[in-house]
């Protein structure tokens, strides 16, 4: 049996250290990496299920075509030339920008954006779109709003005093990283505040939980907002020297 040390891609969020157990090609065992800066040996259950994912007897493995209300075994060659026809007619008809691609999340990330743009460099179409337009890129363009870029030097929230989740619940999301960075802070007398409509496994966690109606968070921010600087709790000082507004 050999240990082969790689990165886990399941969740394409956190890139955790594993040691991957393979025994005559066949993967065996997963673990997190003792030694690997983020995750320091654990995991989540989407890396351990990785096991289940490959082998499941049900996984498909093949094309399926729709006959009547049943699904048909196809060749690789039928289904890669039936594809090809339906492009051709909707090109040919409609033209090239007719068609759209979605993608969904992938074990191959990078891998899988290389391809889908070269596929529609050359069939002509610029539609694309996929799950990170929604979760990822709208975090990243508030991150820029806010802090001036996509990550914060020396980013130490493990020596926060207290530490505010909104909506997050890393306890299921982000075990191995955030929710770590949170229970050292914690060890060290750290204040947790979550501000979820859902009882989240981080709510249960947390020293104050702030139970909102869903869309009420913009009044709960403004109200904060508000407190904090008619009764000036904010850090004078520190907003002179580092906090900008939009306005200059
Ligand atoms: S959080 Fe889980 S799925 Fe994501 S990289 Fe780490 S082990 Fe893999």
């Amino acid at each position: 049996m050999k240990v082969i040390k790689t990165i886990c891609g399941m969740c394409g969020g956190d890139y955790c250290g594993i040691d991957v157990s393979v025994e005559d090609d066949r993967i065996v065992d997963i673990k997190g990496s003792k030694e690997h800066q983020l995750n320091q040996g654990r995991t989540c259950p989407q890396a351990r299920a990785v096991l289940e994912l490959e082998y499941d007897p049900n996984r498909l493995s093949y094309p399926m075509k729709r006959a009547g209300d049943a699904w048909q075994r196809i060749s690789w060659d039928e289904a890669l030339d039936t594809i090809a026809d339906k492009l051709s007619q909707i090109k040919e008809r409609y033209g090239a920008q007719a068609l759209a691609v979605y993608e969904g999340e992938s074990l191959e990330q990078f891998i899988r954006d290389g391809w889908a743009r070269r596929f529609m460099n050359l069939y002509g179409t610029p539609n694309w779109a996929q799950n990170d337009h929604m979760c990822y890129l709208p975090a990243v363009i508030a991150e820029h709003l806010t802090y001036g870029r996509e990550e914060i030097d020396g980013f130490e929230p493990e020596h926060a005093r207290c530490i505010f989740l909104w909506g997050a619940n890393p306890v299921t999301s982000h075990i191995t990283t955030h929710w770590r960075y949170v229970t050292q802070a914690r060890k060290r007398g750290a204040k947790l505040i979550v501000v979820d409509p859902r009882f989240s496994r981080s709510a249960q966690k947390a020293d104050i939980y702030a139970p909102i109606r869903p869309g009420s968070d913009v009044a709960l921010a403004l109200g904060l907002i508000n407190f904090i600087i008619t009764e000036k709790l904010y850090d004078a000082d520190f907003v002179e020297r580092w906090v900008m507004s939009l306005d200059n």
